[in-house]
């Protein structure tokens, strides 16, 4: 049995029974039928389907957003707001992806030459908790557009999210198998990547998985795509407005209690405004309001297992041991974590050089823009990068040295349908989303007519 469990009281919420090996082969059969004519509908009906998914979750997004909150402990304003958002990433791709696959003329020494995009088949996602929702639709909504059918292996402490996911598709008309749950832990993972019918993999989610998964596809020769953890760098220089940078840089770390891949993890500050930038910085993070997930002003809530509070608690007493200051909160109870900043943190710290994955922020001083970049740079991860000043050309300047795969100037690291989205180092590689992402999972073909 696979249990749902809630983080905030620690009640049972659901029992799910494990497929075992015969449901697993039957529910990929389903997809690879389903598959055979999915691939020959028209871009218009695609469409068609994905806007009445955008529908069903707009009409039901209270459900589903109560949903994620009981099962991971997302506060449920935020909860609400990423069920939009993946209404949104629907939106965007019935709207576009035809364009975007649309064929390409190419002028060689042939009558006529060009591009097409066609469809793999079944593509297998495996999904982390911390966005139950929207890493999923970031997936399947460009995937199902090309042609593609999906089939799901969630996070197991997220399972009622799973099995909304799937009646979801079913509500909005999508023909049975396009896209198919599988209740399996991750042992079942490498048979469903061995089964032929199985194309292509995505994974979500932290290095070892990420690493277990294209090990296992590799041998298959299929493909993959990895989005990984992060640890983003927030950089503080002295010419930044620092009232409006500070507001940035800490929803950036709090938000979604924490338990973000692009979460800003790392506070860089130039030396001058170091002590003025933290003393307003701990002040608004003083004002954030912790408590019950399912009130509507709660900004903090739990981590979404215990287990994870205790892992940050581990770096963070680590870092302390070694040298680093706690300026705030610190404490743990259950699976609680105070809002903690930490300064005085050096490459070497934990809370430096591997990733948080909850509400602690530990900050680094530099003196100039090399050192900055090379602190930026000293990452194992790399999705991206915040830079505050208001000297717009030194940032675009400073955006070719810096090694992740997204900058953002003045905001923080988010995911927007329109725009490319990954990493680089061990955060994995492969883009999702805009017309990069949905290129990911197609047969590019090449057609030569003479
Ligand atoms: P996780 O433990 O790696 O789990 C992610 C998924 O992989 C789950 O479905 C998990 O299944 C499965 N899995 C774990 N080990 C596996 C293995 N050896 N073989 C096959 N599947 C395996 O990560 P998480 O704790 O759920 O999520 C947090 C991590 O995801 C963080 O590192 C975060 O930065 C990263 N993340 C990255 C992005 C991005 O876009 N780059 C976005 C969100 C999160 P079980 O639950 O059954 O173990």
């Amino acid at each position: 049995m696979i249990v749902s469990k809630n983080p905030y009281n620690g009640k049972v919420l659901a029992e799910h029974k494990e497929f075992s090996s015969e449901d697993i082969i039957k529910a990929l059969s389903k997809a690879d039928t389903a598959f055979k004519d999915w691939r020959k509908t028209s871009f218009e009906e695609r469409s068609r389907l994905l806007l009445k998914v955008a529908k069903v979750l707009k009409e039901n997004k209270q459900e589903y957003a109560e949903t994620m909150t009981k099962e991971m402990g997302k506060p449920i304003s935020q909860s609400l707001a990423e069920v939009e958002k993946c209404a949104w990433v629907c939106e965007y791709y019935a709207e576009n992806a035809e364009k975007q696959l649309s064929e390409e003329q190419i002028t060689t020494d042939a009558k006529e030459s060009f591009i097409r995009y066609d469809p793999l088949g079944v593509i297998l996602a495996v999904m982390p908790w911390n966005y139950p929702f929207w890493q999923v639709f970031r997936f399947a909504a460009p995937a199902l557009m090309a042609g593609n059918v999906c089939v799901l292996k969630h996070a197991s402490n997220v399972m009622m999210c799973a099995a909304n996911l799937e009646e979801i598709f079913k509500k909005a008309g999508f023909p049975e198998g396009c896209f198919k749950n599988l209740v399996i832990g991750s042992d079942k993972v490498e048979e469903v990547i061995k089964d032929a019918r199985v194309k292509a993999v995505t994974l979500t989610g932290s290095g070892p998985a990420g690493s277990a998964v294209a090990a296992t596809a590799g041998k298959e020769i299929k493909k993959t795509v990895l989005e990984l953890g992060g640890s983003n760098a927030l950089v503080v220089f002295k010419d930044a407005n620092l009232e409006k940078t500070v507001k940035v840089c800490v929803q950036a770390r709090f938000q979604n209690t924490g338990q973000s891949c692009i979460a800003g993890k790392r506070l860089l500050l130039q030396e001058s405004v170091a002590d003025e930038f933290l003393k307003l910085f701990k002040n608004e993070v003083e004002n954030l309001k912790s408590g019950d997930p399912m009130d509507e002003d709660t900004y903090v809530g739990v981590q979404a297992r215990e287990d994870l509070a205790k892992d940050l608690d581990k770096q963070v007493q680590e870092s302390v041991k070694m040298g680093a200051e706690i300026l705030m909160g610190g404490k743990r109870k259950d699976a609680y974590y105070e809002p903690t900043i930490l300064t005085g943190v050096t490459p070497e710290m934990p809370v430096f050089k591997e990733e948080t994955f909850g509400p602690a922020i530990g900050v680094t001083t530099f003196k100039d823009e090399n050192e900055a970049i090379d602190l930026v740079n000293a990452s194992q991860y790399g999705l991206g990068v915040s830079l505050f000043t208001k000297d717009l050309a030194k940032a675009k300047e400073l955006a070719g040295q810096i090694e992740d795969g997204a900058v953002f100037v003045n905001e923080l690291v988010k995911s927007d349908p329109r725009l490319p989205f990954g990493g680089t180092k061990n955060s994995g590689y492969g883009r999702e989303l805009s017309f990069v992402g949905i290129k990911e999972f197609v047969n590019i073909k090449t057609v030569y007519i003479n």
